[in-house]
């Protein structure tokens, strides 16, 4: 069964659970307030939010920022509330210790619930929100309970509401979390917009890619890296490799790699990598290597097998841009996911900005193009060419892993 779409729902005056993803790039302004540096992910969900506030919902929004222990004030979704109410052009209100009652007025409004949920004033305004009006909770990873598959949890969740939403893409690869999994068995469920897009360009890409389907991998990431390559190679018909991982693959080939950035306990894996798909992977043929980053004086090209133990891989050479572009070249589709080099360091960036240049205008026409991950989406936006690209992923982890053709349990929560 599919998952049924919110356009089917009956949301008038009913109070709508709306897990979403608020988890967003911060930055300080100059006076040292948290903001929000990228609301990329902010503008994805405000179909769903928008649509939810026209059909007169009364919407309780859940998110998480990053990984707090407990209640930590520095991963407040405060500035991100805000952030969501300056996107809407609506009012926006904090309900802290000091407010005894909503304030009523006529046009909805933004509603930052900075206290415990379960707290009796919480639910008493909770009950008492407008149609139209958007209740957005406070960090729901403040609560352990949310990592721990808690029935109770689940049960105080639910009673706030009538009926649940997730639009959380970058989220539903995780099995055990309640805002996902639980709480979306307890109410009527429904995928918002951005999830059922995802889904549905992605499916595509998974059952009928059109060939040759190249994916293109770097970053540092190496478990998540490793486990989506192997199953996406059962896919895909090639994949040119860079970033860390390429050093992976030369350690696993029993390359000096020197002070590479390496994970020794990944050579098994890299080793199986290589023996079962030898034929589809292409290694870099020349590296850019430096006695250390800030090191401008060391910086020097050369073979992959003659790095010195005093040097590090930091690029991808010249050599293997010219032959990875032919690759590029030829594809259909291509997927992205990982920079191929240490690209937030201009000196270290070229392989990144050369095939993510051709990657973006080949897209669109050429090929399809598909990119994912927070520092792929990061080097992305540097180039200025986001525009270009036919699908740019939310959810970097999830993305790889529906691609992987692996069932992600937040979506076939929904499917029944
Ligand atoms: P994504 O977020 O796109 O999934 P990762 O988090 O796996 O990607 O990796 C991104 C990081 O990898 C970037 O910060 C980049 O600087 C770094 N990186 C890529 N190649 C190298 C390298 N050879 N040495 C050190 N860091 C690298
Ligand atoms: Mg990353």
């Amino acid at each position: 069964m599919p998952m049924k779409s919110l356009k089917t729902a009956d949301v008038k005056n009913k109070t709508v659970i709306a897990r979403v993803d608020l988890d967003t790039p911060l930055g300080k302004d100059s006076s040292g307030n948290i903001i929000v540096r990228d609301d990329y992910r902010l503008q994805r969900i405000l179909p769903t939010i928008q649509w939810l506030a026209s059909h007169k919902a009364k919407t309780v929004v859940i998110g998480h920022l990053r990984r707090p222990k407990g209640w930590d004030k520095d991963k407040s979704l405060l500035p991100v509330a805000q952030t969501m109410a300056d996107l809407l052009k609506l009012k926006f209100i904090v309900i802290d210790e000091k407010v005894e009652r909503l304030p009523h007025y006529d046009i909805p409004h933004v509603f930052f619930f900075a206290e415990d949920f379960r707290a009796e004033k919480s639910k008493r305004l909770l009950k008492d929100l407008n149609p139209g009006d958007i209740a957005v909770l406070e960090n729901i990873r403040f609560y352990p309970e949310e990592e721990k598959d808690s029935e109770e949890f689940a049960r105080e969740l639910a009673s706030l509401g009538e009926i649940y939403v997730n639009d959380s893409f970058a989220t539903v690869y995780h099995a055990n979390q309640v805002s996902i999994m639980r709480l979306a068995t307890l109410l009527p469920h429904y995928a918002g917009f951005e999830l059922e897009k995802e889904t549905k360009i992605l499916s595509q890409v998974l059952a009928t890619p059109e060939r040759p389907y190249l994916m293109m991998i770097g970053g540092v990431k190496l478990s998540e890296k490793l486990a989506a390559m192997s199953g996406i190679l059962n896919h895909c018909d090639s994949v040119i490799v860079g970033g860390g991982i390429a050093t992976l693959f030369y350690l696993a080939q029993g390359y000096e790699v020197g002070k590479s950035l390496a994970e020794k306990s990944k050579i098994v894996e890299a080793k199986d990598i290589l023996r079962n798909y030898k034929s589809k992977i292409h290694l870099p043929v020349d590296v850019v290597v430096a006695r250390s980053p800030e090191e401008e004086k060391s910086i020097r090209v050369t073979k992959p097998d003659e790095v010195s133990p005093e040097e590090m891989i930091l690029d991808i050479g010249p050599e293997t841009i010219k032959k990875y572009s032919e690759i590029i070249r030829e594809a259909k589709t291509v997927l992205w996911s990982g920079p191929m080099g240490l690209f937030e360091n201009k000196h270290f960036a070229h392989g990144t900005k050369a095939l993510g240049r051709l990657f973006a205008s080949r897209s669109q026409g050429l090929s399809f193009g598909i990119a994912g991950g927070g520092d792929t989406l990061a080097a992305i936006k540097m180039l200025g060419v986001g525009e270009d690209i036919d699908h740019l992923s939310t959810g970097g982890s999830s993305m790889l892993q529906y691609l992987s053709g692996i069932k992600l349990p937040g979506i076939e929560v929904l499917k029944d």
